[in-house]
């Protein structure tokens, strides 16, 4: 492993820096954010055979069904994420190879990122200790029920489509927290950001997306 990190890492690094300014050229602004993800490297949370195909923006296959989100809407949600500033506390649904949990646990306080299939949380978890982010917090679970017993979060970022806003995240947000969450059905999905305020939540349609739908339950 430690060989992959570097071997390839050193080749990836322009790489990473043509992909960056292609995510500039697309419209993201937040420079902490294009650093974070110039020092991050993605071919490691890919299977060999795809790790050459890292940085393409493209939405790649992880396994059980379900894909990597491409580098610009990683960008995206982040930015939008903290936009108002930096965040303490960020609840991510939908973990993943781990690639968004790597990015937000460089730019945050600490993650709570909960993942309904199994071994690929444990992949995730071992990227994120190879690259020694330790501020993350795993649960393997269904996201609709949140994370209870550490809320209320800063943050929320949702990673797969429900057809509607689950109302447990919505009751896990601090006041004042934003959650970031794409919504709808497959090709009719809407990116939302819903901030809470005083009283109740005000929400932003912002893109259409593409996104995995979000599943019931959990697997082994
Ligand atoms: N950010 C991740 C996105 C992976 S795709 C990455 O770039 O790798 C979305 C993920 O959400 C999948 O891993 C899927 O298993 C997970 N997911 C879908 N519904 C879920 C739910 N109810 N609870 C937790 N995770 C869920």
């Amino acid at each position: 492993m430690m060989q992959r990190l570097q071997g390839i890492g050193m080749t990836s690094r322009r790489t990473r820096e043509r992909m960056v300014s292609r995510l500039s050229q697309q419209g993201i602004k937040n420079n902490k954010i294009l650093d974070v993800m110039c020092n991050t490297p993605r071919h490691i949370f890919m299977d060999e055979a795809l790790s050459s195909r890292a940085y393409e923006d493209v939405a790649l296959p992880i396994g059980y069904n379900q894909t990597i989100s491409q580098p610009y809407i990683v960008a995206r949600m982040t930015e939008l994420l903290l936009e108002f500033g930096r965040l303490e506390k960020v609840l991510e649904i939908g973990t993943g190879c781990g690639y968004q949990t790597a990015i937000l646990a460089q730019l945050v306080d600490h993650v709570y990122s909960i993942e309904r299939i199994w071994p690929l949380q444990r992949k995730a978890k071992s990227h994120l200790w190879d690259l020694k982010l330790k501020n993350v917090s795993f649960l393997h679970g269904d996201g609709i029920l949140g994370w209870p017993e550490r809320a209320p979060y800063d943050g929320i970022l949702v990673s797969a489509a429900p057809s509607e806003v689950p109302e447990t995240l919505l009751q896990q947000m601090a006041l004042g927290g934003i959650m970031i969450i794409p919504v709808g059905k497959a090709g009719n999905q809407t990116l939302q950001r819903i901030t809470r305020i005083q009283g109740g939540f005000e929400v932003e349609e912002l893109e259409p997306v593409s996104f995995v739908p979000f599943l019931p339950g959990t697997e082994m």
